[in-house]
């Protein structure tokens, strides 16, 4: 039989750089050739080859309630025949924001916009305008989209400022970009006496999701919290995967049960708020958010921000998750599988840590959970790579890297799920 997989992907890459419009999406982690999705519907996708997986990734966080939900997608339909955009304000945006900021007390103000890339690019300029400093942190293992001066690894000290992490990225414009080791407190306590006083802000996804699932611990949390207080640095909460993915408060809300009072300044939000559509935002306090362009002079504008059918969309599915017990019953369910994976490991004698925040989890070949990047990459790289296509042929579709997070929506069932941790259980069995 022809794959068509195969077929599509040998085409793709004829016009496509890599075959692939973002690249993990490629296989190159794991090998092989990618699926090319035809339709969805609840916890499933099927591929060119109409083979059916249970899907673990959900466009990487944002269908929290599964493919084409009736609700989201009634919601969109109607908005579609309404109009596409205007590039002129309309009452929806108000209203998603509205509902945000009923969800992040945090936050006064919400500005929206396309990407989360668009969105973490704007927080970072309107910390730096707001602050009148340039240099910030940010953790080593943090993903916060592509804008190039957070497109950055660690120097070789703390003296000294990062590295561009891709070509094309002049090293000027990441010279005052510091990044530091997750988690490590010392190190934070060390940046901050050295450079507090020039610092704009520290940006950090509090739960990691782009290097596996990493959580910051509470007092590492609470550190970065009084020292930016300590010396007027704006807290960035990067919240576009945990954001109304790991609590319907998001992360935020997370932390500030064990750290009372607990606030960032600024949150980044996207993935799930936009349901599917490419929605993202960020938001803060007002004297800050007031400091944005048409009140303030840090500048930031987009032709499709506050798109009329992505905020349908968005609202729609925060409209689902906001009903009573989604919640509940999400983060439920994602512990079942985490638990089943973890039986079904210690079963076969394979090391095995796993961890999980309402839909949000990660599971590591490793005996303990790590604590940063470097511990990340110490997975057993080749064994995960049989672990993935072992569940791929089984019709489980887990993310192709070992530094991804998975995501559980409110369409997975407990049959799913049980399938999943029998289907990890045999190939956990030949490992
Ligand atoms: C996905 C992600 C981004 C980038 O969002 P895009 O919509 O892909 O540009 C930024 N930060 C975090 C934490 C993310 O997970």
């Amino acid at each position: 039989m022809t794959d068509l997989n195969q077929t599509l992907f040998d085409r793709a890459r004829q016009v496509i750089p890599g075959g692939v419009n973002s690249p993990v999406r490629a296989f190159r982690a794991v090998g092989g050739t990618p699926r090319f999705v035809k339709r969805s519907q609840g916890a499933y996708f099927w591929d060119a080859n109409d083979k059916r997986y249970i899907d673990y990734i959900g466009s990487w966080g944002p269908m929290i309630l599964g493919h084409g939900h009736p609700a989201v997608v009634e919601a969109v339909q109607k908005a579609v025949l309404e109009g596409f955009s205007y590039g002129a304000p309309t009452e929806r945006e108000i209203e998603l924001v509205e509902a945000l900021l009923k969800l992040m007390p945090s936050m006064d103000m919400v500005r929206l916009v396309s990407s989360g890339t668009e969105a973490g690019m704007s927080a970072l300029r309107l910390a730096r305008g707001a602050t009148g400093r340039s240099k910030f942190i940010k953790f080593e293992g943090c993903y916060h989209g592509h804008a190039d001066a957070l497109l950055v690894k660690a120097g070789s000290g703390l003296a000294t400022f990062g590295n561009p992490t891709s070509a094309g990225v002049p090293p000027e414009v990441v010279q005052h970009t510091l990044v530091l080791e997750y988690n490590n407190i010392a190190q934070l306590e060390e940046a901050f006496a050295l450079h507090g006083k020039e610092l704009a802000c520290l940006m950090i996804e509090p739960i990691a999701g782009n290097m596996n699932f990493v959580r910051a611990s509470v007092p590492f949390m609470k550190r970065c919290r009084e020292l930016c207080t300590q010396h007027g640095a704006l807290l960035v909460f990067d919240e576009v995967m945990t954001g109304c993915r790991v609590a319907l408060g998001s992360a935020q809300s997370v932390y500030a049960q064990s750290i009372p009072g607990f606030e960032p300044d600024v949150t980044v939000l996207g993935k799930v708020i936009g349901g599917g559509m490419p929605l993202a935002a960020f938001g803060g306090k007002r004297a800050v958010m007031e400091q944005l362009a048409p009140l303030g002079p840090v500048y930031q504008a987009g032709t499709l921000s506050g798109n009329p059918v992505a905020t349908a969309c968005g609202l729609a599915t925060l409209k689902e998750i906001s009903k009573p017990g989604f919640f509940d019953a999400l983060s439920a369910r994602t512990q079942s599988l985490v638990d089943g994976l973890t039986g079904a490991a210690a079963k076969a004698g394979v090391p095995f840590s796993a961890d999980c925040q309402g839909g949000m989890f990660g599971f590591f070949l490793l005996p303990e959970l790590p604590q940063n990047y470097a511990k990340v990459m110490t997975s057993d790289s080749p064994k995960f790579n049989q672990l993935f296509h072992g569940l791929l042929d089984k019709g489980v579709y887990i993310a192709p890297a070992l530094y991804e997070a998975g995501f559980v929506s409110g369409a997975h069932t407990a049959d799913d799920i049980s399938a999943t941790v029998q289907a990890a259980a045999e190939v956990f069995a030949s490992l």
